[in-house]
């Protein structure tokens, strides 16, 4: 007998897929059986992942091409994702920037730029899809917070405020939609190598390594396998919960 994929069926929406830990997931979600819808602003990169997929997979993902900060356009996006598919099982909001700056010198609109997309992004996210997910009875929503929004760090106060604020909408979140059946949860990835982290120089990449107790950075994968796990059954009675994706960092 075949054995039954991870979330065969599921209808699943990644934000920010256009690269780095998001397109890992959209990767990791198309091979355990789902149907999937990306978003992020890079239209051309979507459209090549999503080739990606129906080549490797036969199922064609819903593109939608624009910014979580937009909240007209993030509407939209959930109106097309039922008429397509007629309901939403998986949200795994993902998208989200980082710009540093001490304390004294952080530039008011990097500030904003962060609060907006790596918290009212998700928000809008979270509004459409804890509507959708109503609607029957179900579903899990995964946010990506970091371990600088549960620890901090020199040179982030403004990027770690907005990922312990996600935190603070996952926990809230869970503890609202758990009555519907829907199932809230943030990971709280460590040092990961994608385009976020490639212009870190080498002696603060050897010095980000020495606090990682297993020895080496981790991969976009190791952290879509984790979301993999929360999006699952095999996470059914987990909600309102962080998991740290980090190898054992400490900062
Ligand atoms: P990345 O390679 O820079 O990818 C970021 C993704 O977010 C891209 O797909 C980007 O797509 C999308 N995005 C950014 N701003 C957006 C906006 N305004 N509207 C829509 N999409 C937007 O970074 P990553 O490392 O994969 O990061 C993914 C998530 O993990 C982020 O939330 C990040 O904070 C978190 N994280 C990363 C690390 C790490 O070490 N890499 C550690 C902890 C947490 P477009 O540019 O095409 O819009």
């Amino acid at each position: 007998m075949a054995s039954q994929r991870m979330i065969e069926g599921r209808i699943a929406l990644v934000t920010g897929a256009s690269r780095g830990i998001g397109a890992a997931i959209a990767r990791a979600f198309a091979a355990q059986g789902a149907d999937l819808a990306l978003s992020a602003r890079d239209g051309e990169a979507l459209e090549a992942l999503a080739a990606e997929i129906k080549a490797a997979h036969g199922r064609e993902p819903l593109i939608h091409t624009g910014d979580v900060t937009d909240s007209a356009s993030v509407q939209a996006l959930y109106k097309d994702i039922f008429k397509c598919f007629g309901r939403l099982d998986v949200l795994a909001a993902n998208a989200g920037i980082l710009a540093d700056g001490l304390i004294g010198m952080i530039r008011e609109e990097d500030a904003h730029a962060i609060l907006n997309v790596n918290v009212m992004g998700v928000l809008n996210h979270l509004q459409s899809a804890a509507r959708l997910m109503r609607r029957n009875k179900g579903g899990s929503i995964i946010l990506t917070s970091s371990i600088i929004g549960r620890v901090g760090n020199k040179g982030q106060a403004a990027y770690a405020a907005s990922k312990a604020a996600v935190l603070g909408l996952m926990m809230s979140a869970a503890k609202e939609l758990g009555p519907d059946g829907i199932r809230v949860n943030a990971i709280a990835p460590g040092f990961i190598e994608t385009d976020m982290t490639a212009h870190l120089s080498p002696q603060v990449r050897e010095e980000r390594l020495k606090g990682i107790a297993l020895p080496r950075t981790g991969t976009p994968e190791d952290v879509a396998d984790v979301v993999l796990f929360l999006a699952s059954d095999l996470s059914r009675y987990v909600s309102g919960q962080v998991i740290g994706v980090d190898g054992c960092m400490v900062i």
